[in-house]
């Protein structure tokens, strides 16, 4: 958040909470202060120059706060650190993924200026269905954290309330941060190798039996990718390799591909090659972590005496019944 944005959104706070018109260009000012000459962080100032209008304006804190609705403090995804808190939220919701369990309802990934923050919303809980590209200001959620990941989970006393606003989410930098994995590239997945994507207007979307679910039957143009698994022994992450990256580890350009299953009539055959190249090797990658994929910016193969807790022969086999199933 911007010194602007952060002093509107205290006016806002104000004029919703307590009905009172706050100088704009003092609050502006009084943030700037904090933030620019004595290098407060903007959630600090923020708070410090709401607590100072509480007094001018001789405000109850707690009667203020309660008018939020719910009294919980509303949090940026990008700042949510503790786990077991009730808060707010206010994001998009950027991804929606497909849950493992009968018992989820929706999970997926929020995001506002500050970041993303997976959520988790119950079947029990019976709430509305949020949908992709979305904003919505969601009340009374629970903090959870996981290997040191944070989460929001929905739940039945959850507020969710559709805004009509868009939140920036800067989407292409989002899970920006760069993170390096190894393990044992254990499985490739269906939708791997050469695959066809959309080109009606900005939608790549991959395309099934020539066919795209927005779009119907289109043409579509050839793109490659990897959607593995890298097991370290003790955890197996999805990760996805873009053509770029897809080319760096394989040494096969997309023509190369083209022409291979252009030769045989079927585009099976490239992902059936990157299979037997690659499964079962070690490798070292780099690159954001968005929702529950790793992408692969850099990739480097390892060598297999690289100590891994599991036994590797055993996890591949598990791996490879698995993946035959
Ligand atoms: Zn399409």
């Amino acid at each position: 958040m911007s010194v602007t944005e952060t002093s509107q959104s205290i006016e806002e706070q104000f004029q919703n909470n307590a009905g009172i018109e706050v100088d704009s260009d003092e609050v502006e000012q009084r943030v700037s202060t904090l933030v620019h000459e004595y290098m407060v962080p903007e959630d600090e100032a923020r708070r410090s120059v709401v607590t100072h209008l509480l007094d001018e304006h001789d405000i109850e804190r707690d009667a203020f706060y309660a008018q939020s609705g719910s009294g919980n403090d509303l949090v940026a995804c990008g700042d949510i650190d503790k786990p077991e808190l009730w808060i707010d939220v206010r994001a998009e919701v950027v991804q929606l993924w497909e849950p493992k369990s009968d018992s989820i309802a929706q999970v997926g990934l929020l995001a506002d200026e500050s970041g993303t923050v997976k959520f988790v919303s119950w079947a029990t809980s019976d709430l509305p269905e949020l949908e992709e590209g979305e904003t919505y200001a969601l009340e009374n959620v629970v903090t959870d954290e996981y290997d040191g990941r944070y989460s929001v989970k929905l739940n039945k006393t959850t507020e969710i309330e559709h805004l009509d606003e868009e939140i920036d989410t800067d989407n292409d930098d989002y899970g920006s941060e760069s993170v390096t994995s190894e393990g044992a590239l254990v499985a490739i997945r269906p939708g791997s190798g050469l695959i066809k994507r959309c080109t009606r207007d900005d939608c790549t979307r991959v395309l099934n039996d020539g066919r795209c679910s927005e779009h119907g039957e289109v043409e579509g143009e050839f793109d490659m990718r990897i959607k593995g698994v890298l097991d370290d022994g003790q955890e197996a992450e999805p990760v996805i390799f873009d053509l770029e990256a897809t080319e760096d580890i394989t040494g096969w350009s997309l023509e190369k591909a083209t022409d291979a299953a252009m030769d045989v009539l079927d585009t099976s055959v490239v992902a059936d090659e990157f299979r037997s190249m690659l499964v079962g090797r070690y490798y070292e990658i780099e690159g954001p972590e968005i929702g529950e994929y790793h992408l692969v910016n850099e990739c480097e193969e390892i060598g297999e005496d690289v100590a891994f807790e599991a036994d590797a022969a055993h996890m591949l086999n598990e791996h490879f019944g698995a993946e035959m199933a």
